[in-house]
């Protein structure tokens, strides 16, 4: 199931999700004594306990010979038994909760499209590739890609042609033409090594994003300014002459400055090779959900809500390498494009004088840009998780901690019979879920041992910010 772009889908997708949300409401009260409730559970299976039963991060999910298996790809469904389901497939689970993290499952439904083996894709260099010398002339060599690690051979076919990609009117005047590769684009397909490498059969070189992917839309410009009346520091979007919307950030100096730091520490290189050099700015939001953001001009915005639920510095470092890569590999103009330029007018209603925005998710939709707050389609997310664990785990943290935060939130929800319960406990199993089996794919020799979780800093702001309000 792929999920939709597109405002119209998006929206649609929007009302089944909330038509979904309220039935799993309604139902939520007497799950356990009828037959007839029906949860549903999507993420990847993570390990498995027995002939019976697999994991999906913390919660099991159980089996009987009841149960119906199945996978799914473009043909159809096909049968498929319980013992056949495996670490690393995405499943959609049909059925309900026994006891907390005990998940009974009525229907197992495989996405088969997922392929463990083979894999492929398209992703902008975040860096200048090291040994691009020896790939361009048609040796063997390692290249960093999306994530992965590519080991070229001279077996791997490739367009690789520099000067070809330096004469495209989007790699601009730092483009490859200086020998720089960072930020060009690289679509490639490959298989899965036992070492978590990638052997790399096919790899085409091709140029960067054009300026524009790096640009709000509408014209929209993000300032940091200060309130009039009162004097306190907030972001504005204007457009023109004319402000757009407003946030409140946070006072603390010290809390600010620290996330300013933590950012800068963890930009990759591609930032500097981009058509229109990204300015990647880091600002501390006064909104008490537990989220962070990604605009497509390099504004991260990281919530007050989000700082409050974090635990250390490695799961800060990774939300916000994270929220890089979306804007590295120009998330927003990607969607933008799959939706065959079904470009999305500006909606704003406008907003009164000296308010504030209420709902950021809302803001963005209205902008026309509801994923940065709300989340990619799933392609993309995976690929902002893989970037983001390579960045961390390239800054010497630990990236357990990655999938360790997904549970910090379904831990937080997991018990609260409210809307946040379905909607973030489906999207952190997901999210948890797959950085766990990423970690497994790619890194399966690594014990991670001696890397950093922590830090005085982060204590310090923690400290510092003292109790906020969590959402
Ligand atoms: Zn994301």
């Amino acid at each position: 199931m792929r999920e939709c772009t597109g405002l119209r889908t998006r929206e649609r997708a929007a009302r089944q999700r909330g038509l979904a949300l309220a039935m799993a409401l309604t139902l939520l009260a007497p799950a356990r004594a009828t037959s007839s409730a029906k949860i549903r559970l999507h993420g990847y299976i993570t390990g498995r306990v027995d002939d019976k039963v697999v994991l999906i991060l913390d919660d099991r999910l159980e089996t009987t010979t009841a149960s119906r298996v199945a996978g799914q790809d473009s043909s159809g469904e096909h049968p498929m038994k319980a013992e056949e389901l495996a670490a690393g497939m995405l499943v959609d689970a049909e059925g309900q909760w026994l006891d907390r993290h005990k998940f009974f499952a009525e229907k197992i439904t495989v996405d088969l499209r997922d392929s463990e083996k083979k894999i492929h894709g398209t992703a902008y260099l975040q860096e200048e590739p090291a040994e691009a010398g020896k790939i361009g002339a048609g040796d063997a060599g390692r290249l960093k890609l999306d994530g992965y690690l590519l080991q070229v051979s001279a077996n791997t076919k490739r367009e690789w042609n520099v000067a070809k990609v330096a004469a495209a009117p989007s790699a601009g005047a730092a483009g490859p033409g200086q020998g720089q590769l960072a930020a060009c684009h690289v679509k490639y397909t490959g298989i899965r090594r036992r070492d978590g490498t990638v052997e790399a059969e096919q790899i085409d070189l091709g140029p960067p994003a054009p300026p524009d992917a790096y640009k709000m839309p509408h014209g929209m410009e993000v300032v940091q300014a200060k309130d009039s009346q009162t004097g306190i520091d907030i972001l504005e979007f204007r457009q023109g002459k004319k402000v757009q919307g407003r946030l409140k950030l946070l006072e603390e100096r010290s809390v600010r400055e620290y996330v300013s730091h933590l950012g800068d520490s963890l930009l990759p290189a591609g930032a500097e090779g981009t058509s229109r050099p990204i300015e990647f700015r880091f600002f501390v939001v006064e909104d008490p959900s537990i989220n962070a953001a990604a605009l497509p001009d390099g504004t991260l915005l990281i919530n007050t809500g989000l700082l409050g639920a974090m635990e250390n510095e490695s799961q800060l470092a990774f939300v916000m390498s994270h929220e890089m890569a979306h804007v590295l590999q120009a998330h927003y103009k990607r969607e933008a494009d799959e939706t065959r330029g079904a470009r999305v007018g500006l909606m704003i209603a406008g907003l009164a004088a000296g308010a504030f925005i209420g709902d950021l998710g809302t803001f963005m939709a209205e902008l026309g840009i509801a994923s940065v707050v709300n989340g990619h389609q799933r392609e993309l997310e995976n690929q902002a998780d893989r970037l983001g664990l390579q960045n961390v785990i390239e800054h010497g943290y630990d990236p357990r901690e990655a999938p360790n935060f997904s549970r910090v939130i379904i831990n937080r929800y997991g018990d609260r019979s409210t809307s946040k319960l379905w909607s973030n406990h489906d999207s952190s199993l997901i999210r948890g879920s797959f950085l766990t089996i990423q970690l497994q794919r790619a890194y399966p020799d690594s014990t991670w041992e001696g890397t950093r979780k922590n830090t005085p800093a982060f204590q310090k702001m923690k400290e510092d910010l003292g109790p906020v309000k969590i959402m």
